[in-house]
């Protein structure tokens, strides 16, 4: 067992940080934050600088991490056009890949997952936007809440029903659906607690013509495709809260280092700092191991879901101790945002409660751990 990194890999993190760093001025991330506003100059820059490398999910995983632990909301921000490329990648057919994926991958258009309902995210197969064959086409109408790049995505893989089967998750399919589509309309949600940066809508499809050749895969396996996509992105959610607790960890001790030898010495500080690193280093592993076996193309959900619950935890539990053994200087300025940022790793694809279950359930199955 060998835990270093492939030289090739430290310097693709020394990039990326390098960029975070020089890029991420806590001037654009404070506008971003207070004014809510998408970062569309700082996506350009990111994908010329060619930091999510497609042919390398190791790549992809060490720049979320690493833009994040400078600031997760500019983070995600400008790594989420893609987010949902992965169901085209592997479900979608040739012409689906070069009308919808081409130009995301070329940094042309910006994508979204649209799933979440205003009825509730978790119960993936209770939602009820519905989609119905007539012709050449589907005609959609419902509407998704929550969704990221929903204002300024070109394009949604979007999960509806397409029939009503025993099992509910049996008539869920997956469609491309063009948010110039007529019936399409978009909301901006606005006030968010955290990762301001990043762009949410809900989204209205009242009688939305979608071509029939936008069914992505079969029909009836949306719900198949949705958890295949959730057991690959969860790693990246996993990544963003390990560099959100890095972050963090790392800059609440450089401030408490600039309060005095005699505030840093003091043991409750220390004992804050410990618990923080040991933390970080234990989601790290669980991570980095979860990835191991996705990245080998022998996914294992129940690693996933442990490392997402994990890491989430532990960017909240950081940033809390971070502002706490920082107290005044805490409250403001970036701990403060981290702290903000943080909680939605513990929401999005997937709250702890729902990876906990999925935890359980596969554990019961096999009979507990290996
Ligand atoms: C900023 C932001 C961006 C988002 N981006 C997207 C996006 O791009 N695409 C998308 O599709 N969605 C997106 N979401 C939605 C997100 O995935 C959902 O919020 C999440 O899945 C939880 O769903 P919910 O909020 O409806 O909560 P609910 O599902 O209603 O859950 C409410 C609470 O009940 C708990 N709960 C639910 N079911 C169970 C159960 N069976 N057992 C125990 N506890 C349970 C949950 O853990 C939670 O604490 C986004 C959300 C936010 C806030």
């Amino acid at each position: 067992m060998d835990f270093a990194m492939d030289e090739k890999y430290e310097e693709h993190r020394k990039k990326v940080r390098d960029f975070a760093k020089k890029e991420f001025t806590e001037k654009i991330a404070e506008d971003c934050d207070t004014g809510e506003k998408y970062p569309e100059e700082l996506r350009r820059k990111a994908f010329e600088a060619g930091l999510m490398d497609f042919t390398d999910p190791w790549k992809i995983l060490i720049t979320i991490e690493e833009l994040c632990s400078v600031d997760e909301s500019l983070g995600v921000a400008v790594t989420t056009p893609y987010f949902g490329a992965e169901v085209l990648m592997l479900f979608g057919s040739d012409y689906l890949k070069e009308k919808y994926l081409t130009p995301v991958n070329t940094g042309k258009a910006i994508m979204g997952l649209a799933v979440t309902e205003p009825g509730g995210g978790s119960d993936v197969a209770g939602i009820k936007t519905r989609a119905t064959l007539e012709g050449d086409h589907y005609v959609l109408n419902g509407s998704k809440m929550f969704i990221t790049n929903g204002s300024i995505a070109n394009h949604f893989v979007l999960l509806a029903r397409t029939s009503d089967e025993e099992k509910k998750h049996h008539g869920l399919s997956c469609f491309v659906v063009e948010s110039t589509f007529e019936g399409f309309k978009a909301n901006k949600l606005k006030g968010k607690m955290g990762v301001r940066a990043t762009d949410t809508a809900e989204l209205q499809l009242n009688n939305v013509k979608v071509p029939k050749e936008n069914l992505i895969g079969e029909p009836g396996k949306g719900f198949y495709y949705i958890m295949t996509f959730f057991n690959i992105s969860r790693i990246y959610v996993a990544a963003q809260g390990l560099g959100v607790a890095k972050g963090a960890l790392n800059l609440s001790m450089s401030v408490a280092k600039n309060m005095g030898e005699s505030y840093v010495s003091q043991e409750s500080v220390q004992f804050e700092i410990s618990e923080m690193a040991t933390r970080f280093e234990a989601a790290r592993l669980l991570t980095y191991k979860a990835a191991s076996f996705l990245f080998n193309f022998n996914p294992n959900p129940t690693l996933t879901s442990m490392a997402k619950f994990y890491a989430a935890e532990t960017a909240v539990f950081c940033t809390e101790r971070s502002v706490e053994i920082t107290g005044m200087n805490g409250v403001f300025g970036q701990l403060e945002r981290f702290l903000r940022d943080a909680k939605i790793l513990e929401i999005w694809e997937g709250t702890s409660e729902v990876e906990k279950l999925i935890i359980a359930r596969n554990l019961i199955k096999e009979g507990g751990v290996s």
